[in-house]
């Protein structure tokens, strides 16, 4: 894909940045929690400022489903930007109409002002013309932060980009864009994909569009019982989907077939009876019985972590094990361990998985983890991001 447009390569002082971007964060007791997504902004909301921009900042949060819900309002987001940034943050209680567009004109150069949840009108979601043209009239250039919702084809990510020129990337836009983009364009041999996770249908076009570009897939997590059900290996009551067997029988064959190895659980840790209390590992790859493969076992563990030792390039989406849980995280951690201390360009992808990586404290010992987890599954599996591909190309 073609560079896109970057927030450096705009004419920026004096103007009115619309920026997007995704403070779709965690709210406990009416404060952030987890801030990752706010802080991850800030490289970008820095230079706007130092380069004398006068921003105006929109995001969603929640699901209020076109409907004013004080729960969802935006304003203790602009209160936490404003402490991390150390500076005052505005806020505009609408983000459309005659308030919003006063509150834009006001903002002084090197300034921001934050606009309320964008989702509190249909016409977001719906990405309807009249919706984003109100939108459009509250700044001068506009720039996309948001990798997390690229996937969208809202009014903020489509709809004002579309009317808004130029339209750019923002820095942590542009660096999603250049690793993802790395693994698909210019994938190093040997080429690990670690999967995981909950589903297999959720991953199909994922594997179909890396097939022709790894040595070897290592799966995990749940979607590893539906792989093993097609060879009939005995699963127990583990996750199955049972319509997609035969299609993952046939995903296996067809790698295989073109001299990529695609690994399987050798072992697990299972629950016995139905409780998370109670579980044992497995000595090899049946699992009997009422019980359910929560884990991937030790020996699997061993196995993954020698090809992520052995491997130029690893990409991993999904985690391996229900690692949410203490008892069955250890698989995700033993290879999240192999990960860190290999030599290899090591992308990881999806919010389950980056989370994992972050408890584990190992997220800085990654080459990128992605901020993007439904955008960067979608662009992975090499379908087009509507929020992306609508930017200008870089000059
Ligand atoms: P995904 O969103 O597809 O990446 O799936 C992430 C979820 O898969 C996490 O919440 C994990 O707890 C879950 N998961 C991983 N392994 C298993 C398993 N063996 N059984 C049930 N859920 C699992």
């Amino acid at each position: 894909m073609a560079r896109k447009l970057g927030v450096r390569d705009l004419e920026l002082q004096g103007k009115r940045v619309f920026c997007r971007v995704d403070y779709n964060v965690p709210l406990t007791g009416g404060k952030v929690g987890d801030d990752t997504r706010i802080r991850a902004t800030l490289p970008t909301l820095r230079l706007l400022s130092d380069r004398g921009a006068r921003t105006v900042l929109a995001s969603h949060l929640g699901r209020p489903r076109g409907q004013p819900n004080p729960s969802l309002s935006l304003s203790v987001v602009a209160e936490h930007l404003s402490r991390l940034l150390g500076r005052a943050v505005a806020f505009s209680p609408e983000c459309v109409g005659e308030t919003a567009e006063q509150a834009a004109r006001a903002v002084p150069p090197g300034e921001f002002l934050l606009l309320e949840n964008l989702r509190f009108h249909k016409g977001e979601e719906a990405n309807d013309p009249a919706f984003s043209s109100a939108l459009t009239r509250l700044g001068d250039v506009y720039v996309n932060e948001a990798f997390g919702t690229a996937h969208r084809a809202h009014a903020s990510t489509v709809g004002v980009p579309a009317l808004l020129k130029p339209a750019a990337a923002g820095l942590l836009m542009d660096a999603e864009l250049q690793h993802l983009g790395r693994v698909l364009e210019r994938p190093e041999s040997p080429f690990v994909a670690i999967l995981g996770g909950a589903k297999v249908s959720d991953k199909i076009e994922l594997i179909e569009n890396l097939l022709p570009r790894v040595d070897a897939f290592l799966v995990g997590g749940a979607m590893a019982y539906t792989f093993l059900k097609a060879f009939l290996k005995p699963v127990g009551k583990s996750l199955v989907e049972e319509d997609r067997v035969t299609l993952a029988k046939a995903l296996v064959q067809k790698a295989r077939a073109a001299g990529h190895d695609f690994v399987l659980p050798v072992d697990h840790v299972v629950t016995v009876g139905g409780k998370d209390d109670a579980y044992r590992t497995t000595e090899g790859v049946e699992i009997v019985g009422d019980e359910v493969g929560s884990d991937i076992g030790p020996k699997t563990a061993e196995i993954f972590s020698a090809r992520i030792g052995a491997a130029r390039m690893v990409l991993w989406n999904g985690p391996l094990g229900r690692f949410e849980v203490e008892a069955f995280s250890r698989g995700t951690r033993q290879v999240a361990e192999a990960l860190a201390a290999s030599a290899a360009t090591s992308i990881v992808g999806g919010g389950d998985t980056a989370a994992a990586v972050a408890s584990f404290h190992l997220a800085d010992r990654m080459t990128h983890v992605s901020t993007g987890g439904g955008a960067a599954l979608e662009y992975l599996s090499g379908l087009p991001l509507p929020g992306v591909e609508i930017l200008d190309d870089a000059r």
